[in-house]
């Protein structure tokens, strides 16, 4: 047993089906009174939903979430906050939402109660976003941490099927590389393997049937260990590549987890042995980069990002910014591997 640290981070969790029912009591726990409610415009109904249900501790509803956390949404929803006199903040919806619930905390301190809809896992972190003119900057701060999260497998029922696919390869890709982060521990890595083997398994049940809410159970129940583990170690090569083309290319967050996850393990591979096998053994394959691009390919969704809006032509230039600044990772960052890696992502190729 290697020496290692780790640092459990004290958010609270309720889970299970139905279990939006328990937010007024969860408002309570935390002393608050009135809620402000944020999702994006496509979940306003969702989010009026619950102001009904708060009645009287609803202050208001602010649907006006969008991706990447622009600055002046993070601003007015503080204010609208401020005017309403609200004490918490809910957020119902996916990372762009919880984002946003983010950016109020950091300023002000609001407690933020996450009620997340998708796989993203933004709900068991301390790591924020916000985009000022065009500038996407992430920093980590324990006040943005959720105080209280609820996984109510009901609410993703909605989530569209390729979402859903891609949004639980985007939390497997979590897990992936926490298995060979350079601060992982032992604990980091059972909470690791277990979400990859919860959503692999979950996925093609909901593929075959999206409102089996007993599938939809076991891929939240995944998503938030793979979004534990987001939130305790430091992601590698394949978070940065998948931000750098997320943020220079503009591609959609989940479907660029998907299609760039198989390459990154497969260049990593041969560097971190043990952890390659620990995602293979989850996955119930032989290889773990063969075996989630097996997975995304059965299911349906994109395996190129020459498919998902990525210029030929940027692929020298997504190789340069892959390689400043690297993340911590496996394999040290090589300029003409990495390249190799995009072109194998761009044309779809599988990986050994
Ligand atoms: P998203 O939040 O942008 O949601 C995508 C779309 O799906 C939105 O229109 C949303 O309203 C809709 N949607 C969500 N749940 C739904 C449901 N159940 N039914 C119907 N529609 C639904 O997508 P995402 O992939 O969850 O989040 C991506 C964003 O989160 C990115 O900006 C990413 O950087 C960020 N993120 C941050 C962290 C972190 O730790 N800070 C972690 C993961 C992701």
């Amino acid at each position: 047993m290697k020496p290692f640290v780790h640092q459990a981070l004290a958010s609270r969790v309720v889970f299970g089906a139905g279990s939006l029912q328990q937010l007024e009591r969860e408002i309570d726990a935390l002393g608050a009174t009135r809620a402000l409610v944020l999702s994006t415009p496509e979940q306003a109904d969702a989010a009026r939903r619950v102001a009904e249900l708060l009645g009287a501790r609803a202050a208001g509803i602010f649907p006006r979430a969008v991706m990447h956390v622009p600055i002046e949404t993070a601003r007015e929803a503080r204010d609208e906050a401020r005017r309403l006199g609200a004490d918490c903040a809910v957020a119902i919806g996916g990372g762009s939402t919880t984002g946003l619930g983010k950016a109020i905390a950091l300023d002000s301190g609001l407690p933020i109660i996450a009620i997340p809809t998708t796989y993203a896992g933004s709900e068991m972190t301390s790591i924020y976003g916000l985009t000022e003119a065009g500038v996407k900057k992430t920093g980590r701060d324990l006040r943005v941490l959720p105080r209280t999260v609820i996984y109510d497998p009901e609410l993703s029922v909605s989530l569209p099927i390729g979402l859903t696919v891609t949004s639980g390869l985007n939390a497997i890709a979590h897990a992936a590389e926490g298995l060979y982060a350079f601060d992982g521990n032992p604990i980091v890595s059972l909470m690791a393997e277990e979400g990859i083997r919860a959503i692999a398994a979950a996925l093609p049940r909901l593929t075959a049937a999206p409102t089996d809410l007993d599938a939809r159970g076991d891929a939240l129940y995944g998503a938030w260990l793979c979004g534990s583990v987001l939130g305790a170690v430091a992601m590698g090569l394949h978070h940065k590549l998948c931000h750098t083309l997320g943020g220079s290319f503009n591609l959609p967050h989940a479907e660029v987890h998907t299609v760039v996850l198989p390459h990154a393990l497969a260049y990593n591979a041969a560097h971190a042995p043990e952890a390659i096998r620990r995602i293979a053994r989850a996955l119930g394959t032989e290889s773990a980069a063969a075996g989630l691009f097996d997975l995304a390919q059965r299911l349906g969704v994109p395996v190129a990002l020459k498919d998902i809006g990525m210029p030929g032509d940027g692929l020298d230039r997504a190789a340069d910014l892959a390689v400043q600044t690297p993340y911590p990772n496996p394999r040290p960052l090589e300029r003409a591997a990495i390249r190799e890696l995009l072109q194998h992502a761009f044309d779809g190729a599988r990986p050994p």
